[in-house]
């Protein structure tokens, strides 16, 4: 037996000496080409970032919507509506979009379409998670572990606490804090006056990193907010009822940076 394994290292150096070509020949290309490692970087930058826009369950001002979105350089978008929305989150759609950008209010979910869900952000998609989409899935719970906080569409108990109806009012012109400054979704971004909606008596988890809020009575004090679930970067904003607000160049700024930095791509 020892001689038959003795006998066989000639063949494993064979193997061996592929493997060790194939390494010096990587040394050797990144170490004349090091362009090699920034082109692809600068091929990265320069590829359109692809957004995954995802509405239904909810009225919203379509055209002034996605106008928004075409005055954003550097990305498309394809958009998606419930009922059909959840197609897309399968593994097989999942090379088409780096960031789901979530606009929409909707309920049903199946198993399938969680996992889906789940999987996306495991693999690294970004989530942009906007206005109303905090009150979407009220009867999964993993869907308020992935945003980090919850629009109570009813008067509910959780762990024997009961939870109050949450609030919304609309045409409310309040003030926006930015909290953390140095954050790369609010880089830039001053203090600023907005004409939105706001919603009340949601909750946040305390383990999500501030970015916005506000003393404007009628809200809720945190108002827009960073995290991670799984290998996804994840914001919520609070803002965006309608074309005021896209319209409103702190939104646009937000949004845009809010995408980039999920994506990866500040
Ligand atoms: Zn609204």
């Amino acid at each position: 037996m020892k001689t038959l394994e003795k006998d066989r290292p000639g063949h494993a150096s064979t193997g061996h000496s592929i493997v060790d070509l194939a390494i010096v020949l990587l040394l050797i290309s990144l170490t004349f080409c090091p362009q090699l490692w920034e082109s692809q970087a600068a091929d990265k930058e320069n590829t359109p970032l692809r957004l995954l826009i995802v509405t239904g369950g909810h009225d919203y001002e379509t055209n002034m919507f996605y106008r928004m979105f075409d005055g954003f350089s550097g990305m498309t978008y394809q958009a998606v509506a419930h009922p059909k929305a959840h197609d897309w989150l399968k593994s097989e759609k999942a090379a088409q979009y780096d960031v789901i950008v979530l606009y929409d209010m909707w309920q049903e979910i199946s198993d399938a379409a969680k996992n889906d869900f789940v999987n996306r952000l495991k693999q690294g998609k970004g989530l942009v998670v906007l206005h109303h989409a905090i009150a979407s899935y009220q009867a999964w719970p993993e869907y308020e572990k992935i945003i980090g906080g919850k629009y109570y569409l009813q008067k509910t108990v959780v762990a024997g606490i009961e939870k109050p109806m949450s609030t919304y009012l609309h045409d409310v012109t309040f003030k926006v804090q930015v909290l953390d400054k140095t954050h790369p979704v609010t880089r830039g971004v001053s203090d600023f006056d907005i004409h939105d909606e706001t919603y009340n008596l949601f909750d946040v988890s305390p383990s999500v990193v501030r970015l916005l809020g506000t003393d404007e009575p009628t809200s809720g004090k945190i108002i827009g907010w960073a995290k991670s679930y799984e290998s996804a970067k994840v914001v919520y904003l609070q803002l965006g009822h309608d074309h005021l607000a896209w319209e409103n160049p702190a939104f646009k700024r937000l949004l845009n940076q809010a995408i980039r930095w999920t994506a990866g791509r500040e």
